[in-house]
């Protein structure tokens, strides 16, 4: 059995459909729970009386919302929205890739002509990062594609790379978009950011409503600068207790995904709060709404606070209005984790949701280690990695894939020293474990891509893997077995040969 002691299952749900039903339930009771760590679900079963409504944190919003909500209702001008509407929400970023950008740029010519404008030359985000480090000309061709529309339109944020034998030789190259776009400051509190890309909800973590579309609504996005969007219901996480040493982020994400399952947040918005997630640095909030969408979220979103405000400072002058969830707003149903009780996780092949603890699947044997991807290839993922092999001091026993999400992480591997190591870098730790050196930033081999993509399962491998998805073929070979795992699971199971718990190197 796993972990049934970390989570509370919900009861049946307690969304109000209509006005009237709020108005009903205000009128009589209004239930709120106050306990931490209750073994009941706690919601919000019911907004207050008009009149009783307390003012919104934040601008013209005057009626008890959650904090997806209010994003909805500012960018569509709105002063309340409730789950379900159907609104015009103006995008504040659109980002897209070479795998997407083609295409959509190609409906928006279509539909808007030729000769058309994108609606706002300094709010589309062109990056790309998938099938980079390779001689598939169709791959290539892509990114050509984006130079050009880029040039055209005189795009402010293209960050190109033309030359692909040295990522050092283009300056405004980055990596992976989710990343990136952190990185380069795109992601701000209460906005709206679009991306054609699944993993756009990773910039929730900067409480912004982030979500993927697909490339005609992108299309769409580049002429008009808005979209028609439904309203979520939201979920909402609460994650109390101090986060053991040897879990991070992706353990919190597994442990959710496979309780409410592959399919248990279809179209809801999920929201992360309480204790433990306040204490989270930016990179590993970024983890837990990265995967929001393997749970089916519509978006993952955690409000901002002083880290957040502390982690833009330098990267944006774009003024930006963090907007929270109301203490009186309606939640579909309600989670709460005592994180203190939980155990180092992985998803076994081949669904995100399939959950065991590391420790039962001890007797599994691996060919591989991959770290990379929007979800583990950041800069705090490659430090945990360099931590465990620094508290083994031994060598790995499996090939081990070091694949740095952009420039600026593969830099830092190269440059900040891992604490505790008397000033040694993560590059520097990598080597003397024996890992192979860290490669050109890019998505690599998270999704497979063309065949002579480094790292990529070419052959029936099984493979530990501190990315999100882990469906047949995902990496290459439609017979490889992927077990999805935290850094720091994955570091010792490099060390051992087998899936490993972190807690025999880490205490
Ligand atoms: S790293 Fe993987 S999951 Fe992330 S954007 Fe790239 S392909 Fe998608």
């Amino acid at each position: 059995m796993i972990m049934a002691s970390s989570l509370i299952a919900p009861t049946s749900t307690s969304f109000l459909q209509s006005k009237k039903d709020i108005g009903l339930f205000a009128s009589s009771s209004r239930h709120r729970c106050h306990k931490p760590a209750s073994r009941r679900i706690c919601c919000s079963i019911a907004a207050p009386h008009q009149a009783q409504r307390q003012p919104s944190t934040t601008g013209s919003v005057k009626t008890a919302m959650t904090m997806t909500e209010k994003i909805f209702a500012r960018n569509s001008e709105k002063s309340y929205l409730s789950p379900g509407d159907n609104v015009w929400v103006n995008v504040d970023i659109l980002m897209t890739h070479d795998v997407c950008g083609p295409g959509s740029i190609g409906i928006f010519k279509r539909e808007f002509g030729e000769n058309a404008k994108v609606w706002d030359r300094e709010k589309l985000i062109i990056i790309p990062d998938h099938y980079i480090f390779t001689n598939d000309e169709r791959a290539n061709r892509n990114v050509d594609i984006l130079r050009d529309f880029c040039h055209e339109q005189n795009i402010k944020y293209f960050y190109d790379i033309k030359d692909l034998s040295n990522f050092k030789a283009n300056p405004d190259y980055k990596g992976v978009c989710h990343v990136a776009l952190a990185q380069e400051g795109h992601c701000r509190p209460g906005e709206v950011l679009l991306g054609t890309d699944s993993h756009t909800c990773t910039a929730g973590a900067f409480g912004q409503f982030a979500t993927g579309i697909g490339n005609t609504d992108a299309g769409f996005v580049l002429g008009a600068g808005k979209l028609l969007l439904k309203v979520p219901p939201t979920l909402r996480f609460v994650m109390d207790g101090e986060l053991p040493p040897y879990l991070l982020a992706k353990d919190l994400i597994l442990q959710t995904i496979g309780e409410i399952s592959v399919a248990g947040a279809t179209y809801k918005s999920m929201e992360f709060v309480g204790s433990t997630i306040e204490s989270l640095n930016m990179e590993e909030r970024m983890t837990l709404c990265n995967m929001a969408v393997e749970a089916g979220g519509k978006n993952g979103i955690v409000p901002a606070d002083s880290t957040t405000f502390k982690y833009l400072e330098g990267k944006t002058s774009v003024p930006y209005e963090p907007v929270y969830s109301d203490p009186q707003a309606s939640f579909l149903s309600e989670y709460r984790f005592d994180v203190s009780k939980m155990e180092p996780l992985v998803a076994k092949p081949h669904s995100p949701d399939n959950r065991a603890l590391a420790r039962e699947c001890k007797d599994v044997k691996i060919d591989r280690v991959y770290i990379g991807s929007c979800t583990g290839g950041k800069t705090e993922d490659f430090m945990a990695v360099a931590k465990v092999f620094l508290a083994a001091g031994k060598k790995v026993k499996v090939p081990t894939f070091l694949v740095p999400a952009t420039q600026k992480v593969w830099v830092d591997l190269y440059s900040i020293p891992v604490p505790g190591s008397g000033g040694k870098t993560c590059s520097q730790i990598f080597e003397e474990a024996g890992c192979d050196t860290p490669a050109s930033p890019s998505c690599g081999a998270c999704l497979g891509g063309p065949k002579d993509t480094y790292a990529r399962l070419n052959e029936p491998k099984v493979c530990v893997s501190t990315t999100n998805r882990n469906f047949p073929g995902r990496m290459g070979h439609k017979e490889g077995e992927i077990y999805l795992a935290s850094p720091y699971t994955a570091a010792a199971s490099a060390l051992t040969g087998f899936v490993t718990d972190p807690r025999e190197f880490l205490q």
